[in-house]
């Protein structure tokens, strides 16, 4: 398969020859009939698989030479210097095509490019921010865009611009063709999805040359969070095995928790990376894991892209992705430049349906491994692993508004109980009558004073 073989057109396989590319990689490949039909659709891929010419060509292929001023094509990017490299990415396969681009982003002179919008354009690159602010002052006509892309999703998504997003998918006119693509699957990205798309069609690459045969791969079938943490703090005491070890969580919300459960056990050990920590702090967490002074990384999925640490030892999933594609890039950490890496999954046995979805990605099997027997199983859950079925007091299904309703009392107690904060230190001290660890040590110093 060769460009030629897409029927592109002259000027742009000229432009695809001065560039020096010649064959189409495999999400370029696929995605490129869709898009032209017009549908919907999602493609998931790695980063670096060449995501961006795989919209931009099938949209470039179709673009009429017109004089209208409103932008009819609109690529949305989480980041300015996306906006440049997609700008710069379609100005050198426009070579050859009468094509009006123009990039726009945030922190600089707005009124520039109010100016540079009322010229004219056909394709819009811009970051969601400020596109919004253009086009919610009327600087900005979108009501012609007959074909959005929204790039790098999940990174748009983590870096909080939701809102912006939602707003300006409310601006576009309904009748477009809604393009997306992420490098990882997210609960987030798949509500926008569902939200704002239309049947789409998912094209989903598994890591290409991810090399699953020199990576090992094994699971514990754990039954609940603190479980999982005993088992990890059981793993990581073998210092020497466990020497650089990336720890997978699948929300900021778990890796805080496991991060503060972690670092007590092993004190200057650990470090975090996710999106809701400030800019100097996750640089500094990457380099003291990429120099070896932290020997524990906890990461989100979203997160870990930007990383290109090397010898990596151990790959740990706290939790069994959703998405298998995933766990492909988890895995892809480790075992890279021909060394053997390894990786463990943490499972439970809510998570069978994503377990079973890696597997047959994979078309193999995980061999399970039998919980070590110094491992405690704890029963204690935490909040997102209470039972959901209890019945919420909700006012609508009152039909006699005046009777006081004796079973909210009754739930708002017991809900209490249930949410007793810091019961897991207690019970520890219960257990072993004296602090733990000289992280617990500190911590009672400290409430005392
Ligand atoms: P992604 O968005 O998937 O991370 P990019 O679109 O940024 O990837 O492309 C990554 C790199 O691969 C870029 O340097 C790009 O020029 C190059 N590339 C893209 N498509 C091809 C291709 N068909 N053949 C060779 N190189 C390509
Ligand atoms: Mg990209």
């Amino acid at each position: 398969m060769t460009f030629q073989d897409l029927n592109l057109t002259t000027p742009l396989i000229n432009a695809l020859e001065d560039l020096g590319l010649s064959t189409p990689t495999p999400i370029q490949e696929q995605s490129f009939p869709v898009i032209l039909s017009g549908r919907d659709m999602v493609g998931i891929a790695q980063t670096g698989t060449g995501k961006t010419l795989a919209y931009l060509l099938p949209l470039l292929k179709t673009l009429k030479y017109s004089e209208q001023k409103n932008p009819r094509i609109l690529i949305m990017v989480p980041t300015r210097e996306l906006v440049v490299q997609v700008v710069e990415e379609l100005e050198k396969l426009t070579t050859y095509i009468n094509a009006r681009i123009l990039g726009i982003y945030g922190g600089t002179n707005i009124n520039t490019q109010k100016q540079l919008v009322a010229q004219g354009l056909d394709v819009l690159v811009a970051t969601p921010g400020r596109l919004y602010d253009l086009a919610i002052n009327r600087d900005l006509q979108l009501k012609s865009i007959q074909k959005l892309v929204i790039d790098e999703v999940d990174v748009m998504l983590d870096l909080g611009f939701r809102f912006q997003l939602n707003n300006i998918l409310e601006l576009l006119p309904a009748n477009r063709q809604n393009i997306m693509f992420s490098a990882t699957m997210t609960v987030e990205v798949e509500r926008v999805i569902a939200e704002y798309f239309r049947n789409p069609e998912t094209i989903s690459v598994a890591a290409s040359g991810t090399p699953l045969e020199n990576i090992h791969q094994q699971m514990f079938e754990v039954p609940n969070f603190y479980t999982k943490v005993n088992l990890l703090q059981h793993l990581l005491k073998d210092k020497e095995t466990f020497h650089k070890v990336l720890v997978f969580a699948g929300n900021k919300r778990i890796a805080d928790r496991l991060f503060n459960q972690l670092d007590p056990l092993f004190p200057e050990e650990c470090t975090i990376i996710h999106s809701n920590k400030t800019q100097n702090y996750r640089l500094r967490s990457i380099r003291q894991f990429g120099d070896g002074f932290c020997r524990i990384l906890v990461a989100t999925d979203v997160m870990a892209r930007g990383l290109d640490i090397e010898q990596v030892s151990h790959v740990i999933n706290f939790d069994t992705p959703a998405y298998p594609e995933n766990y492909m890039h988890r895995i892809g950490r480790t075992g890279r430049a021909e060394r053997e890496g390894q990786s463990i999954l943490f499972t439970t046995s809510s998570e069978t349906e994503a377990l079973e979805k890696i597997e047959s990605l994979m078309n193999r099997k995980i061999e399970v491994s039998p919980l070590p027997e110094a491992v405690e199983i704890s029963s204690e859950l935490i909040p997102e692993e209470q039972p959901k079925d209890q019945e919420i007091y909700n006012p609508l299904s009152h039909t006699d508004e005046d009777k006081p309703g004796p079973a909210f009392h009754e739930k708002s107690e017991k809900n209490k109980k249930v949410n007793l904060g810091g019961s897991y230190r207690r019970e520890i001290k219960k257990k072993y009558k004296k602090p733990k660890t000289r992280g617990d040590k500190n911590y009672n110093r400290k409430k005392k004073k």
